[in-house]
């Protein structure tokens, strides 16, 4: 068996580590990539104390709705098409409007006086340089909606949140405070604010305005460079698992699977993990990370390097610390509470964000 298994309470405790970290501000849950590969509808009902949900395409919002979310929902790059900003005010979807396109579209289609799409995030490029309007053209923008009868919540996103003294920060802090300013002063006093994504809400305490947007902070992953999830009281949504379906010793000076790539050095004990890329497992890791495996009679943890490269369907495991209780169908933890998703994530050179996104729909799902 491959198993994820996700966990409610996990993320509920997370949402809550966000509350206790931004008390003022709602919660904009992301849910995007089907909840960083989590899966919505499992993760939707630990989420009932949020604000609303994110989400980054229609397809996404429309999903949120069937499964009955109704509070609100926002779509972080708008609608594609004018069909798609007509599809959002059927179903009240809250767009993010970014140009030019989106604001002819809006302006073209009023939704009802209570309908949720009437609120609209205005989206500042305030130095990520990816979606926005400029200091020119937002205001205009933001004039031409506020008379529409929208109602403004003024956005932006971090390119560098992550890491505290990234000279950026400061830049698109000072230019999101200048314009959400000249916009209550000019427009309208009720314009809300929307700035800090996980890591904005862990390094940015003083910014966290309106609105904020936790992802990867609810998962259970550290949103920053210098602090663990662990010290951030975050607990892992997920625990990604597999089986031991072969035990074998290896001699020293033989070598294991595609390349050869790894060399005993010594007799070794090895199990073969029903587990590969063929199931979102990285094949590029290097040969210092490791899994964790739980012997059959203690029920004890063992942390097990993976040796030799990772196939499609399976890896292999060097045993020779676990000193008994090694047997066929050993439940092996690939992520989890140990190790951590963020530590596979690094020996990949990557992020969790990926590992967590691209698992593939061979293993099975489970609710912990
Ligand atoms: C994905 C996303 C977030 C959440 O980012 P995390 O780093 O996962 O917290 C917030 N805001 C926007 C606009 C996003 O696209």
């Amino acid at each position: 068996m491959r198993t994820i298994t996700i966990k409610p309470a996990a993320i509920t405790h997370n949402l809550n580590q966000v509350k206790k970290l931004a008390p003022t501000s709602k919660v904009l849950a992301m849910v995007k990539a089907n909840a960083y590969g989590h899966g919505v509808a499992a993760v939707l009902p630990a989420l009932q104390q949020a604000d609303g949900v994110g989400v980054a395409t229609l397809i996404e919002a429309l999903e949120a709705r069937k499964l009955g979310w109704d509070k609100t929902i926002g779509l972080i790059e708008g609608a594609f098409t004018v069909n798609e900003w007509q599809q959002a005010i059927e179903h009240d979807i809250s767009c993010v409007i970014h140009h030019a396109p989106q604001l002819t579209w809006a302006l073209a289609h009023i939704p009802p006086i209570n309908s949720a799409t009437r609120v609209v995030w205005l989206k500042y490029n305030t130095g990520m340089n990816r979606l926005g309007f400029n200091e020119q053209t937002l205001i205009p923008a933001a004039k031409l909606l506020h008379h529409a009868g929208y109602q403004l919540i003024l956005t932006t996103h971090f390119a560098n949140a992550d890491n505290h003294s990234h000279p950026l920060n400061a830049i698109q802090i000072q230019r999101f405070n200048d314009m959400l300013s000249t916009l209550r002063e000019t427009i309208n006093c009720d314009v809300k604010g929307s700035l800090c994504n996980s890591a904005g809400i862990v390094n940015f305490s003083k910014h966290h305005h309106d609105w904020v947007r936790p992802g990867i902070m609810l998962y259970g992953s550290a949103p920053v460079i210098d602090q663990s999830a662990c010290e951030l009281n975050l607990q892992p949504a997920m625990e990604f698992s597999a089986q031991i379906i072969a035990l074998q010793t290896v001699n020293a000076g033989d070598t294991i699977g595609y390349g050869s790539r790894w060399l005993a050095q010594q007799d070794t004990k090895t199990a073969l993990v029903s587990i590969g890329y063929g199931d979102g497992y990285p094949r590029i890791i290097g040969d210092d990370v490791y899994v964790s495996v739980i012997d059959t009679i203690n029920h004890k943890s063992y942390p097990c390097a993976v040796i030799g490269r990772v196939a499609m369907d399976m890896i292999v495991i060097d045993v020779s610390n676990v000193p008994e209780g090694i047997a066929l169908n050993s439940k092996v933890i690939l992520w989890g509470d140990t190790p951590h998703v963020d530590e596979v994530a690094a020996h990949a050179g990557t992020i969790s964000y990926e590992l967590l996104c691209r698992l593939s729909l061979r293993p099975q799902r489970l609710q912990g």
